[in-house]
């Protein structure tokens, strides 16, 4: 059995015969194309299908543990119980009434028990359920599992009266084999007369095929050991033979609906399979969302770091509102200490949080990137200013001073410069010895705040004379009346304020 490279504990549906490697489900390009094939996340050619066989075990490989499955002090406890119980009611035929009662009792309670054995097994549980767990179900069960029993040994015994012991035979062999088949329908459904269908049980046989014929061998081969060991025992403890038959054949009949259950956990997809095959649809598709993730799964393991950072950017576009993915990216490269792509994504990632509102995460998302990426600024003015908001709430003031300073150099033409100058002049101001500093920066602050008013008076006088005239010379008027202020009026303050930074950080 192969297992899935990415997911060691899931077998295998598909195999790449390029790549060499076996996925699971979960580890495949599903996307929906024309010829309806299955592609690899990592060479892209399509992948070859091993059906669900593969993914469990099949029963004659674990025989082994079958019979150990019993093999505890609960399930051991009642099988001996039962058996003592079956012992007494043969010892007093004097009584044959409440014989008759204690031995139902004692195969009612067994067989419960074995059934709850093949459903929990079926479900994927590979330990004994406890004994008094598999009595919870009820006791309809109980009795419609006796009825089925019955149902069965009338229907061989009637025929055998009826049409003669030779078919009657036959029909008593197809009895034996279909009964396990009849017991694995009604776990499935919990409806005896669905159980009961002859048509539903050779549908199962048909599915399940050969493994199902090597189950019905199995169980003769069980039920002729157990009629040997009877025999050798009765010639020498005819009480004793009882007792050992009955601990044998329940023992046995534990194993035997264990496989069972495993039976149909095995081929749960061929035995859902005809349930559903009408509605093919019904399977849910796996969105872009979820298989695009599992490919970044896949490529991570592999270490196939340029193709997953391509992934990743091709994510951002496609679903820009899954913050999954961007923190996803933001981890990863914190992790592996991308410092390139690190510097690179800040910025997206920072915009990302102020764009979710998420500004709990904004000042430790901003710390952490200056750890990797040593004097990383975002740049962003919005976002430098709001980070730096943030900080000076925080009390990082040096951090806040370092993300404000220059901005008007940098980013000239950003409309907030004024109110950034402000809080700058804030920073400064609560510093040690930067007073002097802070009034500059309010100084600035105020003479950017004029440049702006003047400069909204100069396009409001422009959109004006543009109307006047019908609107002929708007892009060649503009870059001038930009570009023009600052040479005039805040040229002292330029030069005083850049060289600012190296100071706050020596004092503090
Ligand atoms: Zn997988
Ligand atoms: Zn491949």
């Amino acid at each position: 059995m192969d297992y899935c490279k990415y997911h060691p504990m899931d077998g295998a549906t598909y195999y790449c015969r390029q790549c060499d490697i076996h996925h699971c489900d979960c580890c495949i390009n599903d996307e929906k194309n024309k010829r309806h094939t299955v592609h690899c996340f990592l060479c892209d050619s399509v992948l070859e299908s091993l059906g669900s066989a593969n993914t469990v075990t099949p029963f004659w490989r674990r025989l082994n543990e079958a019979f150990k499955y019993p093999l505890n002090s609960s399930s051991m406890s009642l099988i001996v119980i039962t058996s003592i119980i079956s012992v007494i009611a043969v010892l007093m035929p004097f009584l044959w009434i409440l014989s008759i009662v204690m031995y139902l009792f004692a195969a009612g309670a067994m067989l419960k028990y074995s059934f709850t054995c093949l459903e929990r097994t079926a479900m994927g549980e590979m330990k004994a359920p406890d004994v008094m767990e598999a009595y919870q179900g009820g006791i309809k069960l109980l009795f419609q599992l006796i009825l089925i029993t019955i149902v069965m040994t009338v229907f061989a015994g009637l025929a055998t009266y009826f049409v003669g012991v030779a078919l009657g035979g036959v029909l008593g062999v197809i009895a034996v084999i279909t009964f396990p088949a009849v017991l694995i329908r009604f776990a499935q459904t919990e409806n005896m007369f669905s159980a009961l269908n002859p048509v539903a049980a050779i549908g199962l046989i048909t599915a399940i095929g050969l493994p199902y014929g090597l189950l019905i061998v199995f169980m003769l081969i069980m039920m002729t050991s157990v009629g040997v060991l009877h025999e050798w025992i009765n010639a020498i403890l005819p009480a004793g033979a009882v007792f050992v038959q009955s601990v044998v054949s329940s023992f046995y009949t534990v194993v035997m609906f264990h496989l069972m259950g495993y039976m149909l956990f095995q081929y749960q997809q061929e035995l859902g399979y005809s349930a559903r095959s009408d509605d093919d649809d019904e399977q849910p598709d796996r969105s872009d969302l979820e298989r695009m993730s599992a490919n970044m799964d896949v490529l991570l393991k592999e270490g196939e770091y340029e193709k997953l950072v391509g992934l990743y950017y091709q994510a951002f576009k496609q679903f820009p509102n899954e913050a999954n993915f961007f923190d996803r990216f933001f981890e990863l490269l914190y992790v592996c200490k991308k410092q390139a792509l690190m510097a690179d994504y800040g910025l997206t990632y920072l915009e990302f949080l102020v764009r979710k509102k998420r500004f709990d995460k904004l000042t430790t998302t901003f710390k952490q990137i200056n750890l990797l990426v040593p004097d990383y600024v975002p740049d962003s003015p919005a976002i430098r200013v709001q980070i730096a908001t943030f900080l000076r709430q925080q009390g990082d003031l040096k951090l806040a001073v370092k993300i404000l300073n220059g901005m008007h150099k940098l980013y000239p033409d950003y409309a907030d410069l004024p109110n950034a100058y402000t809080l700058l002049a804030e920073c400064l101001n609560d510093l040690p010895n930067m007073q002097a500093q802070a009034e500059k920066c309010r100084q600035m602050a105020a003479q950017l705040a004029r440049r702006a008013e003047a400069k909204k008076v100069e396009l409001e006088m422009q959109r004006q004379a543009r109307q006047a005239t019908g609107a002929v010379p708007a892009s060649t008027g503009n870059p001038k009346v930009r570009r023009g202020p600052p040479a005039g009026t805040s040229s002292g303050l330029t030069l005083e304020l850049v060289p600012l930074d190296a100071p706050v950080v020596d004092k503090i």
